[in-house]
């Protein structure tokens, strides 16, 4: 926007100087520049603002919802914030030696408001005295006398000019005021001087950054707009519009670059084209136990289609647990083995790839072929053995953990690669199984055909964004003989009843699931720990049953011996730590039984629950917890708390068993990144927009970039060159895939 790289220029501005502008370099702000796009985090708006009385009001009748489906918008509502003068600010001391930093805030509401410091008392009581005006942001409770007290909310103190400004309807900026910021002086005002100072001289200088006819067609402010009314909005509506306009163009850049990005791969790569007639595929067809679902019929034509074709199928299959991917690849697999190609089917853990190994091996050798299976830790002999195999040709299927990427693995005509849980793997990791594939082609460097597979079922609008470059199928419809599983937190205090039900649901006929979480550090630990969970179940609580115990510190065979007794009925109970998360499938459990239920995370929650359900009678899943944990709920609504966020995680599970409802409120609690492990899975960092709650501009965003390609393909309009050189510049030299003719 500016052009002036002087590291020193800053010093210049009025009210800097070179300590203030130490602070700010140490604070990434650099230049003019920098600090014009130091856009504020959020402003102080008079609609924004609530009186002491009114937040009050509103936490007691919050009350009143606490217990059916509105808890949860009231739950994960966002922070309010208070405009009030300190009424007395006192150091008090507890006991012998624990101290506290106390404020009352006042408004000219009745209610009063009050802030706890508990570290730091002396410090703070230095920082805020009676008398300020502070401005407080947070997320606050109501306590038994009737103050509503803050949590470690954000504090500002601010001036009488301010407030002039404030009560004359304008909208202030909350810039982030860091550490060394503050320790330098540059407090909210200073910043909000030093800005204005930068940023009217800049004002000219700065380029438009979107080509003229879209933003007429999307009716959008204009950049110098939308920059000086990011930092001082002239009103509430035309700062909507430019948070818009900010949002809406990186998001559009974006799907503009993915777009490209894919097509270039359509038209650079080349795919084996396979028929999709496949006289395995419809001897299996006719054989399956079951009729498939009308989605994984719709799914296994959309894959069929995709092969076909001679660009490489890159799919994406999102299914909950038990929806039925692995048949529905089982199909895929057959195609690509009729037509002459190997496959690689890749597992993010051991356990799994053993799983989906026994069952591809049990649908594929009565078809007369070879499953291998790779995993780390195989017996030299063996693996020479398994590499030969692989590169004559002899092995079918391939199915393995990251083992299956190692460059001395010379495979034969890999014309499909089949991902499991796609978001545990790296981008590099599929790039390297790319590579490979295209060496096992002796005559073209052909490129595989890809079907990712993911049972985290997350909204269409992430998905977009995420895989916005992979095509989408779902299968959303469970197994037609599938009854929904019945969820119950149980408490301590009901434990004697909760064992009077599995004892009967055993007496007839069902088996039972009982899951401790890990919390061992050590293997040793863990070990003792399983193995007392096993003998107090097996020995005192059900000793008139069979129990079984699977735990991680097993080998392999050991674990496979025992879900192999559990399926075969000799075990009632199967004692087990978080190993059955993902392996056996046993249509004859019927209950769940999940100890300190709130330890464990939502979606492992789920992929357990997904262990039962898998037959034709009715399952349960008991989540059990501490009997404290009913009470939390009332008092605190806060998620950043850990305790408060079990409690949802637990209702949760209650209220639904749809894995996208499920998943939506673990993206609340946890963020995407932490879910989708994005680092990996190439989750762009966006500045402005928030890919959970903007799912409008993201719609917008992805119409409008596809209605923009399909009329000017390559963007060779001299309309468009702009465009061209920002998707450059953005993302350009990331993957280096974008290099438009
Ligand atoms: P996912 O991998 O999606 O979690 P699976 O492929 O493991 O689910 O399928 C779960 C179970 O349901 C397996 O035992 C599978 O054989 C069975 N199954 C799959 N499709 C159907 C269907 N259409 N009808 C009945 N059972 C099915
Ligand atoms: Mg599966």
């Amino acid at each position: 926007m500016i052009n002036n790289n002087n590291d020193n220029e800053l010093q210049f501005i009025k009210g800097v100087g070179p300590k203030r502008a130490a602070a700010l370099i140490e604070s990434g702000l650099y230049s003019k520049t920098d600090i014009v796009r130091y856009f504020p985090r959020a402003y102080i708006d008079r609609r924004s603002v609530s009186s002491i009385s009114a937040l009050a009001d509103d936490i007691r009748n919050k009350e009143y919802v606490k217990d059916n489906n509105e808890f949860f918008s009231s739950v994960l509502k966002s922070e309010v914030t208070i405009i009030a003068k300190i009424y007395d600010a006192n150091v008090k001391t507890f006991g012998r030696n624990k101290k506290a930093f106390i404020i009352i805030l006042a408004d000219s509401s009745p209610s009063k408001a009050k802030i706890l410091f508990w570290n730091k008392a002396d410090y703070f009581a230095k920082v805020y005295k009676a008398g300020q005006i502070v401005v407080v942001s947070g997320k606050p409770e109501l306590d038994d006398r009737g103050f509503i007290n803050f949590n470690h909310p954000d504090i500002e103190i601010i001036d009488e000019e301010d407030i002039e400004l404030y009560s004359q309807g304008k909208i202030l900026p909350k810039y982030k005021i860091t550490e060394q910021m503050k320790k330098a002086g540059v407090s909210m005002n200073v910043m909000r001087k030093i800005v204005q100072n930068i940023l009217y001289p800049a004002l000219d200088s700065i380029n438009e950054t979107l080509p003229a006819s879209i933003i007429k067609q999307k009716n959008l402010p204009e950049i110098k707009t939308v920059v000086s009314n990011l930092h001082f909005p002239e009103d509430s509506l035309l700062l909507e519009k430019c948070r818009y306009r900010v949002k809406f163009e990186e998001l559009f850049y974006y799907q503009l670059a993915i777009k490209l990005k894919k097509k270039i791969i359509e038209v650079s790569e080349t795919a084996p084209a396979m028929s999709e007639k496949s006289k395995s595929s419809r001897v299996l067809y006719e054989q399956l136990p079951f009729e498939l679902t009308k989605d994984q019929k719709k799914v296994l034509r959309e894959v069929a289609e995709d092969i076909a074709q001679s660009k490489p199928m890159n799919r994406l299959l999102q299914g909950d647990v038990g929806s039925g991917k692995t048949i529905v690849a089982i199909f895929a697999m057959l195609m690509a083995i009729d037509n002459g190609y190997q496959v690689a089917f890749m597992a993010p853990t051991e356990i799994l790839a053993e799983q989906h190994f026994h069952t591809i091996k049990k649908f594929i050798e009565p078809l007369g072929f070879k499953t291998i299976q790779l995993v780390g830790g195989l017996k030299k002999k063996l693996k020479t053995q398994y590499l030969i195999s692989i590169s004559e040709g002899k092995a079918n299927i391939v199915v393995g953990t990251h083992a299956m990427f190692q460059s001395d693995i010379v495979y034969n005509k890999l014309g499909l690669v089949i991902i499991d849980e796609l978001h545990r793997f790296g981008v590099s990791q599929k790039a390297d199984l790319i590579q490979l594939a295209k060496k096992s082609f002796s005559d073209f460097p052909y490129s595989p055909h890809i079907l990712n597979m993911t049972a985290t079922p997350i909204p269409r609008t992430l998905t977009m964004t995420v895989y916005g470059d992979l095509d989408v199928s779902v299968i959303k419809e469970m197994p037609k003989n599938r009854k929904p599983i019945k969820t119950k937190v149980g408490f301590d205090e009901n434990r004697q009843e909760i064992y009077n039900f599995i004892k009967e649901e055993i007496k007839s006929g069902r088996q039972i699931y009982i899951v401790f979480p890990l919390v061992e550090k050590s293997d040793k630990l863990e070990l003792k720990a399983a193995t007392e969970h096993f003998e107090e179940i097996s020995s005192e609580i059900f000793p008139e049953f069979k129990c079984g115990l699977i735990h991680g510190q097993m080998f392999w065979y050991e674990k496979e011996e025992a879900m192999t007794a559990f399926l075969n009925k000799e075990y009632d109970i199967l004692v087990a730590t978080t190993v059955i998360e993902v392996g056996i499938d046993v249509p004859n459990a019927s209950v769940m039984l999940i100890e300190d239920a709130e330890r464990f995370g939502l979606s492992q929650l789920h992929q357990l629950r997904g262990r039962v359900g898998r037959g034709a009678d009715q399952s349960y899943c008991i989540l059990m917890t501490k009997s404290h944990y009913k009470y939390l709920l009332r008092r605190n609504d806060d998620i950043q708390n850990e305790k408060v966020a079990a409690i949802i995680r637990l209702k949760t599970m209650e209220e639904t068993t749809d894995g996208f409802q499920v998943s939506e409120v673990d993206l609340k609690l946890r963020g995407p990144g932490d879910i989708l492990g994005t680092k990996q899975a190439g989750l762009p960092d966006f500045k402005y927009a928030d890919i959970i709650n903007d799912t409008e501009i993201i719609m917008d965003a992805k119409n409008f970039a596809q209605k923009i390609l399909s009329e000017d393909p390559q963007l060779r309009n001299t309309e468009h060159a702009l465009l061209k050189k920002n998707i450059q510049k953005l993302y350009g030299n990331e993957n280096s895939f974008i290099q438009i003719a």
